[in-house]
């Protein structure tokens, strides 16, 4: 029995003196998951988050985040998100390091009240009364020639990670969006020149990413243009790349490739469970309710206009505390 296993006390819900089952549990640790374990842990709940790699998410590849209120100079990315596990932990959230590979609502045939779901991570399963998906979404690929073979070798998805890898040099950025703008700018700390590669003739960043990414002189860019192949032998050593309108290829020297071209979402453990858009997004109501009870999604991983860390914020207070509110009717709570 793991360390959290002794830790977490049962619930009245427990059938079997030896089994645990939380009142909720939480997939994945970045803003989403966190701030859903902040509410969770803070009203009393049982709750243990899942996370398998480190907590923060995707926040901790950037630098800096400006648009997140309440620090008007910025604040950087992993110190953000540091101070948020801090705090979810200080409320006495449980936080298990693993992969969830399925979830799935248990099937008993005697008790049809029953409502435990469980959640599998590798050989190891959780019981739980309600769950909430905050497993967000990673970076999509290129899917173009030379990309995973020479991926940590010149191609990468995270600026703050390698950029000081590519000092003084050339590199490339793929992408037109925020992201990619932001990404670009502090990539200009580093390299000599940055070009951006974006397929259309404009840019979809935020206007004032844009008027600082124009004004930068290390920076210019390849419009209209897809990249089809990475070049390189044992390292990146260049890009070709074509125009959309005139079809003219032409080869771009670098040492880096920064991709920024979008996300895929972290939905495929799910196994068809929950339902989804055509793109892997979980469907969710007003509350984050998805089709399934007790089972709620919030942050990157649900369909939605607009994905960043306030956004991710909101969404996993409001899953929670639906969250909350289904696992008191459980337990026959009443504040009447
Ligand atoms: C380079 C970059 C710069 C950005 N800049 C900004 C910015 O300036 N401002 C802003 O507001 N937003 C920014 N964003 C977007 C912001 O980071 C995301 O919108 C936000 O992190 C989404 O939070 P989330 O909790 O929904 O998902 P994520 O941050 O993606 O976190 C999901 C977590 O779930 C874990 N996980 C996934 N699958 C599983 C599984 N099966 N089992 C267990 N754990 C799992 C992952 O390891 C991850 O830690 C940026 C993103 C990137 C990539």
């Amino acid at each position: 029995m793991s360390e959290v296993l002794t830790q977490a006390k049962p619930n009245d819900k427990e059938r079997n003196k030896e089994e645990i089952i939380y009142d909720a549990i939480i997939i994945g640790g970045g803003p989403a998951g966190l701030t859903a374990g902040i509410y969770l842990s803070r009203a009393r709940m049982s709750t243990l988050l899942i996370e398998k790699a480190l907590p923060g998410g995707q926040a901790i590849l950037t630098e800096i985040i400006e648009n997140y209120p309440g620090f008007p100079l910025g604040i950087a990315g992993p110190e953000l998100m540091q101070k948020m596990e801090e705090q979810a932990v200080q409320f006495g959230l449980k936080i298990e390091y693993g992969e969830t590979t399925e979830v799935k609502i248990k099937e008993d045939k005697e008790d049809k009240e029953d409502k435990v779901k469980i959640v599998k991570i590798n050989n190891k399963e959780y019981k739980t009364l309600a769950i909430i998906l905050a497993s967000g979404a990673e970076a999509s690929k290129l899917g173009v020639p030379g990309e995973e073979e020479l991926r940590g070798r010149g191609v990468s998805y995270c600026a703050t990670c390698d950029a000081p890898f590519f000092k003084d040099q050339k590199i490339v950025v793929v992408g037109g969006g925020d992201t990619a703008i932001e990404e670009a700018l502090y990539l200009t700390k580093f390299a000599q020149e940055v070009t951006i590669i974006h397929r259309r003739d404009r840019l979809r960043a935020t206007k004032i990413l844009q008027e600082r990414v124009f004004a930068n002189k290390k920076i210019n860019f390849a419009w209209d243009s897809v990249v089809t192949k990475i070049l390189g032998k044992e390292k990146v050593e260049s890009v070709l790349v074509q125009n959309k309108k005139t079809y003219e290829e032409k080869e771009i020297s670098c040492h880096g490739v920064f991709v920024f071209v979008g996300n895929i979402p972290n939905s495929k453990f799910l196994n068809k469970l929950i339902k989804l858009d055509e793109k892997g997004y979980i469907l969710t109501d007003d509350n984050m309710m998805t089709s399934q009870e007790g089972i709620y999604a919030c942050g990157d991983v649900r369909k939605k206009l607009l994905r960043q860390v306030v956004t991710a914020c909101g969404e996993g207070a409001t899953a929670a505390f639906t969250a909350q509110k289904y696992i008191e009717e459980l337990k026959g709570v009443s504040y009447k």
